[in-house]
């Protein structure tokens, strides 16, 4: 199937996530989180990743609502931060996001991070808001192998999602994690997909860059769409996010895609 901007995969809740999508990382809130975002809608992306730890859900809501563009047509994630996991934490959390957002369900809503002896009662929380919906869909991120394992015997709800650090110079380091979601139907969002910039200039990417005439983080995002991940590559410029809204036009080789995803090198960019 020939993929687009447009595209999207179905999760294990019947809900569908775009392909590829904007993240907004370190992007301070105001004018220039609101003006990434309408960029980014602009040009066609659909897909917006925040966090309450990003500081800038009131900035994406804004835009999106300058946009124009109906709420329903933009897949809005954004994520429990740490020091608000705990049963009432949570749901507290999740409130004051909406807020921010000045919506009233977000599309997605993801445990940022496993922590130890508040993830079990975070998840009951965030299975409870989902009821209610104001998730349509709940997952997880930077949850490993033995994390997903743990809440799978605990779950009422199964997380849709695992978004993990992943590009070709960690995928090896993750493939237990990455085959168990397969095995388990838990789709796979990668961030930091082009690693955060720092291997851009790889000489061993370039080279396979220069043959497809495109440009490295072209590369990294479409070994990511090959693979089945929805990747969420964060740009604040618009050449940027034009740039990476070009993979849809090739497609790399089963010999290329071997020698991306041999790159390993263990890479932790957080
Ligand atoms: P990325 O791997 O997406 O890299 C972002 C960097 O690459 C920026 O410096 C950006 O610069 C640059 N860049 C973007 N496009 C291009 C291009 N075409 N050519 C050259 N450089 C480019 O890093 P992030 O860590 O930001 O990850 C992406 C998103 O993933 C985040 O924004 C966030 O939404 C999510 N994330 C989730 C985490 C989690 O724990 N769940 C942790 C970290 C990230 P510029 O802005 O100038 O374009």
């Amino acid at each position: 199937m020939d993929l687009t901007l447009h595209s999207d995969y179905t999760l294990n809740n019947q809900e569908r996530i775009p392909v590829l999508g904007c993240g907004f990382f370190k992007v301070p809130d105001g004018h220039q989180t609101i003006d990434a975002v309408l960029d980014a809608l602009a040009l066609g992306y659909r897909l917006i990743d925040t966090a309450s730890v990003y500081g800038n859900e009131r900035s994406v809501g804004e835009a999106i609502k300058r946009s124009g563009i109906n709420r329903d047509e933009i897949y809005v994630t954004t994520k429990l931060w740490n020091e608000d996991q705990g049963y009432e934490q949570a749901k507290r959390a999740l409130e004051g996001s909406l807020k921010k957002l000045s919506m009233t369900y977000v599309d997605l809503y993801l445990l940022h991070w496993p922590v130890a002896g508040k993830r079990q009662e975070s998840w009951r929380a965030i299975e409870d808001l989902h009821d209610r919906g104001f998730c349509k869909s709940i997952g997880v991120s930077n949850y490993l192998k033995p994390h997903l394992v743990e809440l799978l015997m605990h779950c009422r709800v199964k997380p849709v999602v695992n978004q993990l650090e992943i590009s070709p110079f960690n995928y090896l380091s993750r493939l237990d994690t990455i085959q168990f979601c397969r095995k388990n139907d838990i789709h796979i969002e990668a961030y930091s997909p082009l690693t955060k910039g720092l291997k851009l200039s790889d000489p061993r990417l370039l080279k396979i860059a220069r043959k497809y005439y495109r440009s490295p983080a072209q590369v990294l995002l479409r070994w990511s769409l090959q693979e089945g991940f929805t990747a969420i590559p964060k740009s604040s410029g618009k050449e940027h996010l034009l740039e990476n809204s070009k993979v849809f036009d090739f497609s790399l080789s089963i010999s290329d895609m071997d020698l991306l995803s041999a790159m390993n090198e263990n890479l932790t960019t957080g």
